[in-house]
């Protein structure tokens, strides 16, 4: 059987983690892509498990090695998405998950046309705001800088296979698992 790859992205703070970890609970059997970043771990957050945690020479030295399947720079730090751990997913027989910015998510379909695009928008921009600044994980700099992407990446929505408001949680959570059950019935 044909195993799919869903690729989520929204805005910082928008809630993709929140909605993809009710999603996970409930469908066992999706994989969530492990990203390798630069960016300096957050309290909690544990190398291999939230990211592969690089230096930026490791980074540049993936980029060198054509290592990555997407990779982007966001907000000041660099992410990206490794081949081998995809390839591997889906090998095992996976269906795979990839949380990756509009940047990177358009590459992944440059590349894989048949991945499906999903972007997660906020109920309005205060809102967005609201919760990123509520989150209490980043400091006003770059919380700034995560926000100038906002517009660019709204417009970036418009080339997305599906948007999902997440306004209440659990009707959101639901909408991703329609969204995803439909796509697995089409396959
Ligand atoms: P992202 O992964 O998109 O950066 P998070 O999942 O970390 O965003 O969510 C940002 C903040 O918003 C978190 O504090 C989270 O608890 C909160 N949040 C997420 N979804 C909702 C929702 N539907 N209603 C209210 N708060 C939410
Ligand atoms: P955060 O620093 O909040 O964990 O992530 C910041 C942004 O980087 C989010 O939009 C997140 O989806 C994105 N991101 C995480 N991993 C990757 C990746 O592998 N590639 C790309 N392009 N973006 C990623």
């Amino acid at each position: 059987m044909n195993k799919k790859l869903f690729v989520l992205s929204g805005s910082s703070g928008v809630g993709k983690g929140t909605v993809l970890k009710g999603f996970l609970e409930k469908n066992p059997n999706f994989m969530l892509s492990i990203s390798c970043t630069t960016r300096k771990p957050r309290t909690g957050e544990v190398d291999g498990v939230n990211y592969f945690f690089l230096t930026k020479e490791e980074f540049q030295n993936c980029i060198e090695n054509n290592k990555f399947l997407e990779w982007a720079e966001f907000a000041g730090n660099f992410y990206g998405t490794k081949k081998k751990y995809i390839k591997q997913c889906l090998e095992e027989g996976k269906d795979i998950i990839l949380e990756i910015d509009t940047q990177g998510a358009l590459q992944v379909k440059k590349q894989m046309p048949e991945a499906v695009l999903i972007f997660i928008c906020p109920p309005s921009y205060e809102t967005l705001e609201n919760r990123l600044r509520g989150r209490r994980t980043e400091d006003e700099e770059t919380i700034k800088k995560r926000l100038e992407q906002v517009k660019t990446e709204l417009e970036r929505a418009e080339k997305f296979d599906y948007r999902i408001v997440n306004d209440n949680l659990e009707d959101a959570i639901s909408e991703l698992s329609r969204v995803i059950s439909g796509e697995m019935q089409n396959a």
